[in-house]
């Protein structure tokens, strides 16, 4: 496919413009990035060799507030794949309204190649290349693909270390004990199941008689897929970068976790112990996952996992995206003839750049909450812009992803009008 995945994104932006009164202005600033930055960072391996890797990050816009978004390491990171999800973020944060603009950023890396005194170096090496770039009240990073607290936390240190104060606020999901928010680490599970909580009776459908097949099994994979199966849901299958297994009667999510997290694989689980007696089991590839007949499939991996290519194979009924973008445009339109409806992910995923922002909130206070208030607040949140998103829908018979679209263009449009100078203009 020719299309880069920005064009992807940005026709997103098209369909959802003719559903919204907004004007040519706004259009205009939100096609393109703010600013966008690439840096290479010189890392001591520890053979004694210096390595170059190179580092990215995009402003998308910030005329919400500063923009906010996470890193990802992984090998293929480029700058289209880093704009593309700064755009997201854009929008993400407006569906859910929070004060915030869409960044991203990304180290093209394999994490799992380097020593931890190799990560730490090229995490804070990350941060010394794009320091003059974020910042509290201007770009606030986060973790992604492939980073989590511990990374965080490196980067939040080395930022006040430049800084010559502490920073808290300039970096979000770091560990607890360095002002971190009860609750990040399972937000994007825990918003994503409120979100399928909130249109399960919509839907007319009910927990137990409902499968579930969850693609990606790390930060949030995991976290969906536990929280539907302590809830009563039916999860039959689920898998990671190196396969998947399937078990009609359901799996038992907590040893696959258990199992995961002391082997780091969790394809032998069912070889393992009592579990092996628990349920019958089969291996399948991540390709055979996606099209599994189920209720509910969940891409919670990488973009791009279903296209044009498979698109015609899919028996799901629902999709909830908790991956970023992994249904393109074209998949899109054939799904919908098919009557596979899709929830998106600036809808489903927005749990994590919720606590991210309760985070920064505490930081900026200095009053911490509990995790109780922490996931109340991010319940209201979740079902309120779940509920509006789908009242657009049903209003204006357009799709789900196209509503979350209007909904979050309404809110942009809002404060592109209210800082612009049209009005002096235009009659
Ligand atoms: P992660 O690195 O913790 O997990 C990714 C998982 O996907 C791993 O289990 C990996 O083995 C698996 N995977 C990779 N390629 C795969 C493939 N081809 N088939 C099946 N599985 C594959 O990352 P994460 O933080 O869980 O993020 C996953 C997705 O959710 C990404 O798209 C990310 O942008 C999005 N997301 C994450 C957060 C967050 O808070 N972490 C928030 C919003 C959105």
């Amino acid at each position: 496919m020719s299309e880069s995945l920005f064009d992807q994104a940005s026709e997103r932006l098209a369909d959802a413009i003719a559903h919204v009164r907004i004007s040519e202005d706004a259009i205009e600033r939100l096609k393109s990035p703010k600013a966008s930055l690439q840096v290479s960072i010189p890392v001591r391996m520890d053979n004694g060799s210096l390595k170059v890797f190179q580092g990215y990050r995009v402003r998308y816009n910030d005329l919400r507030g500063p923009t906010k978004g996470g890193i990802r390491f992984h090998p293929n990171v480029n700058m289209d794949e880093v704009k593309s999800l700064a755009f997201w973020m854009t929008f993400k944060c407006a569906a859910v309204n929070l004060p915030f603009g869409g960044a991203k950023g990304g180290v093209a890396v394999d994490p799992k190649q380097l020593s931890k005194f190799e990560l730490e170096r090229l995490s804070r090496g990350y941060i010394d290349a794009i320091a003059d770039f974020m910042g509290v009240d201007v770009d606030i990073p986060a973790p992604d693909v492939q980073t989590n607290q511990t990374i965080m936390g490196w980067m939040v240190d080395e930022y006040s270390i430049i800084q010559r104060r502490l920073c808290p606020a300039a970096i979000t999901g770091k560990p607890i004990s360095m002002g971190g928010s009860l609750g990040r680490d399972t937000a994007t599970g825990l918003g994503a199941f409120f979100a399928i909580e909130t249109l399960l009776p919509l839907l007319k459908m009910q927990r137990e008689q409902t499968t579930v097949a969850v693609q990606g099994f790390g930060n949030v994979g995991a976290a969906i897929a536990d929280l539907l199966s302590k809830a009563g849901y039916r999860v039959v299958a689920v898998s990671d970068s190196k396969g998947g297994i399937y078990a009609k009667q359901g799996l038992d999510v907590p040893s696959i976790i258990r199992y995961k997290n002391s082997t780091r694989n969790f394809q032998a689980v069912y070889c393992q112990d009592s579990v092996c007696n628990i349920v019958e089991h089969e291996t399948i590839t991540n390709e055979d996952l996606l099209k599994l007949d189920v209720d509910i499939l969940i891409p919670a991996a990488l973009e791009n996992q279903i296209t044009e290519g498979n698109a015609h194979e899919i028996r799901a009924k629902y999709i909830f995206e908790i991956a970023n973008g992994p249904v393109t445009p074209a998949a899109d339109k054939i799904l919908e003839k098919m009557g596979i409806v899709v929830f998106p992910d600036i809808l489903v995923n927005a749990g994590g750049v919720t606590v991210s922002y309760f985070e920064w909130v505490q930081n900026r206070s200095g009053l911490y909450w509990t995790i109780e208030e922490v996931n109340d607040r991010l319940k209201q949140s979740m079902v309120a812009e779940t509920l509006r998103i789908w009242a657009i829908a049903q209003q204006k018979q357009i799709s789900m992803r196209t509503a979350a679209y209007v909904h979050a263009l309404t809110r942009l449009s809002e404060a592109i009008e209210a800082k612009g100078t049209s009005d002096y203009y235009v009659q």
